[in-house]
């Protein structure tokens, strides 16, 4: 066995590359907790009582599974799952949660990517956002979802007609990829984002299953090196997202959160495929999967005035809050 090997590094080792606060920044930065890492196959994973005593949190272990809690946030993981809660938000790791001894462990790149800049949002880079493109899904001969007569496509628009009109109200220049029943290529969608110069994309759908499954989730590109969500095999090349990881798990999250809120739909979490309009895109962004068609409840609501309302109320919100938090410092 050569699994195991211990290592002790410092955190400043752990986040090589990423931005910290200019308030770090300096020769005099205070002695930060240590977080252990061990190797467990090609897996590097950090000890989980170590990342919670860098962010000052408790650890607890009980049965199978690790609490991790401070007075603002709480981490409910557990022991060989890939599906971890983070403040009541379904949250899909790229890695199950790993032991050794009594210790249970965490993916470097679960910390890295997706659970530091959650709660760590300002060491994300510093960005403004103004311009969003927004794309309806389908469009035209591709219909995308039915049931029951109900056209995803024409759902998918309304609400990206919706989501336009609050973004532009609140001062964002707001390009749609259709305004229309038309057909839009991939590529097209995907190529609005670098021709246009976009700040973020959203991609807006609904999805389909067998009539008992409803619920929201959010999609964002897989990172280099891991698996997709509901997938074992790693993607092996990086695409053009993977320039934005940290911020896509941020914005992922911030959105189910404002929608579970609104909607009070089932939580399916935030997820990583690597979706064409997800993957090639040249800045932050996610495909919002807006609840299931297929389900007689949830179509019934999707059609109506008000949860199509209260979904791109609570987007707009989660923009608002994306915008503020990576907001570069005023000029002096
Ligand atoms: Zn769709």
């Amino acid at each position: 066995m050569t699994l195991g090997r211990l290592f002790i590094i410092t955190i400043m080792t752990v986040l090589a590359g990423l931005a910290f606060p200019a308030s770090n920044a300096s020769g005099s930065a205070p002695s930060r907790p240590s977080i252990r890492f061990v190797q467990q196959g090609k897996i590097k994973y950090l000890y989980l009582r170590d990342v919670a005593s860098y962010y000052g949190m408790r650890y607890a272990v009980s049965g199978k599974t690790a609490t991790v809690a401070s007075a603002y946030s709480r981490l409910l993981f557990t022991l060989d799952s890939r599906s971890m809660t983070l403040n009541g938000v379904r949250v899909h790791l790229a890695f199950a949660i790993s032991r050794r001894g009594k210790d249970y462990l965490l993916s470097i790149n679960d910390f890295q990517l997706l659970l530091d800049p959650i709660l760590r949002p300002a060491a994300l880079p510093r960005r403004t956002i103004r311009k969003i493109v927004l794309d309806p899904g389908h469009g035209g001969k591709d219909v995308g979802a039915v049931a029951d007569g109900t056209l995803e496509k024409t759902i998918n628009l309304q609400v990206a007609t919706r989501l336009a009109a609050k973004l532009r109200q609140r001062g964002y220049t707001v390009v749609t990829t259709r305004k229309s029943d038309t057909p839009v290529s991939l590529s097209q969608r995907v190529e609005s984002t670098s021709k246009w110069g976009a700040d973020l994309f959203i991609s807006l759908h609904c999805n389909s299953a067998e009539a008992s499954v409803s619920g929201l989730e959010i999609f964002s590109a897989t990172w280099h090196g891991t698996p997709p969500t509901g997938d074992l095999v790693p993607a092996k090349e990086r695409c053009p997202a993977n320039a934005f990881d940290r911020e896509n798990s941020y914005l992922s999250f911030t959105t189910q959160k404002a929608l579970l809120d609104a909607t009070k739909a089932s939580d399916r979490g935030i997820k990583r495929r690597r979706f064409s309009v997800i993957r090639d895109i040249t800045c932050p962004g996610m495909l919002v999967e807006m609840g299931f068609l297929s389900n007689n409840t949830e179509r019934q609501l999707l059609k109506q005035a008000n949860r199509q309302d209260a979904i791109a109320k609570a987007i707009a919100d989660a923009v608002d809050k994306f915008r503020t938090t990576l907001a570069p410092p005023p000029a002096r």
